[in-house]
């Protein structure tokens, strides 16, 4: 497999939000009236599904458990099945509304095995293109790196209204 390289990542690592007292996924869940800006895409029952903001492909997203739960062997089967489920509908209308040619999905369980965030589980939906590892390469700024965000937001969003009606 070909390395995506994405450099504002960086800021990411350096910036020392890894594991800290505040967890970003339940930060991002508290208020549904701020979906939006927090980029969340979608609400299932056990799990929701939001754009990361570090994102290593555009178009990257993750789909956790409503639960601050670190132990994967701890979900409950409604928590598995619905991670999985959120995976199908936000992979289909990535396929839909950007046109990704492949995915790659999956966990970081533990530091160790790189998870930003050990203490709560998220699983990671990167899609692909061909010719894609040097996606965006200069996009180092914030600025511009926040507006493809809003833009990709916006049709994940919209392909994931469609599915559902
Ligand atoms: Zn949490």
């Amino acid at each position: 497999m070909e390395k995506l390289w994405a450099p504002w990542r960086m800021k990411y690592i350096m910036s020392g939000t890894m594991d800290g007292d505040e967890c970003f996924l339940c930060e991002k869940q508290k208020n549904p009236d701020e979906d939006r800006e927090n980029y969340v895409l979608y609400r299932g029952k056990h799990c929701y599904a939001l754009l990361n903001t570090f994102p290593y492909n555009n178009g990257h997203l993750l789909i956790a458990p409503y639960r601050h739960i670190g132990d994967f062997l701890e979900l409950t089967d409604e928590e598995l099945q619905e991670m999985m489920k959120i995976s199908q509908m936000t992979i289909d209308a990535i396929e839909k509304s950007m046109g990704a040619q492949g995915f790659n999905i999956g966990f970081n369980l533990g530091r160790v095995a790189g998870a930003g965030r050990a203490d709560h589980i998220h699983l990671h939906i990167v899609p692909r293109w061909n010719g894609d590892t040097n996606f965006m390469p200069i996009l180092a700024e914030t600025k511009v790196l926040s507006e493809a965000l809003e833009e990709t937001y916006e049709k994940i969003y919209m392909a994931l209204q469609e599915e559902n009606t």
